[in-house]
């Protein structure tokens, strides 16, 4: 599929197009039928109704953020209203406690821990019920992930695993520990694009296209082991 770019107007959905996987929420929006744009220059955040900081690796997102002085670009948009989601790096990025680190964003109160569940080879897929987001069981994608430990007391826990939360939200902020980017569902990303108050054309998003599944790292990860 060819990604193409609309210009911003409100109703468009954000990619932070920085470092990570960006290609693949794009290719998502596209599939949901939400306006999308790949976005790094401080006047593309203009009306955004929402923005995805990819998974990647937080280190190098925090310091890009710097270079391209974007942290007070996004905060004082998400203080007008913009939504933000976070993937794996992208909820680290998010988080005002990191264990042993400097919280980068701070909007949202929970504390996560890097790489919680060891190395690259330590990734697995798995699967489960998030209520709030759909009613059939939705695909996980966990890579060198993160596990949030805790959250204040106006964060919901969208998905608690055994001994860490897998996804919250607050009113303006949703974080995921693994990625839905990387698998054939669209659910998440539906449920943010509601989050944004933006109307998806996919009704069925849950449905998993095979065809989607991207296990590129998988193999990866096979080829080191
Ligand atoms: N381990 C990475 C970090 O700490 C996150 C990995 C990911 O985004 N898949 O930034």
């Amino acid at each position: 599929m060819s990604v193409h770019l609309v210009k911003n107007t409100p109703g468009v959905i954000g990619v932070l197009d920085l470092q990570g996987g960006v290609h693949e929420h794009l290719e998502h929006l596209e599939r949901l039928g939400i306006p999308y744009a790949k976005v790094k220059q401080p006047a593309d955040f203009t009306d955004l109704a929402g923005l995805i900081i990819p998974g990647g690796e937080s280190t190098c997102l925090a310091r890009l953020l710097k270079i391209f002085e974007l942290k007070e670009v996004i905060l004082q948009h998400c203080s007008r209203g913009m939504k933000i989601w976070g993937t794996c790096a992208g909820a680290i990025l998010l988080a005002n406690r990191v264990v042993g680190d400097q919280p980068c964003l701070g909007l949202i109160d929970m504390e996560i821990e890097r790489n919680s569940f060891g190395s690259q080879l330590d990734s697995f897929k798995s699967e489960a019920l998030i209520e709030a987001v759909s009613a059939d069981l939705i695909p996980l994608t966990f890579i060198r992930a993160p596990k949030i430990l805790r959250v204040g007391s106006d964060v919901q826990v969208l998905l608690r695993m055994e001994d860490y939360i897998a996804a919250a939200e607050n009113e303006g902020i949703l974080v995921t520990v693994f990625h839905p980017e990387l698998t054939g569902c669209l659910a998440l990303h539906r449920y943010f694009a509601l989050k944004c108050g933006l109307s998806p054309a996919v009704e069925n998003a849950s449905a998993v296209n095979r065809d989607w599944d991207n296990v590129s790292w998988m193999k990866l990860a096979r080829i080191a082991s």
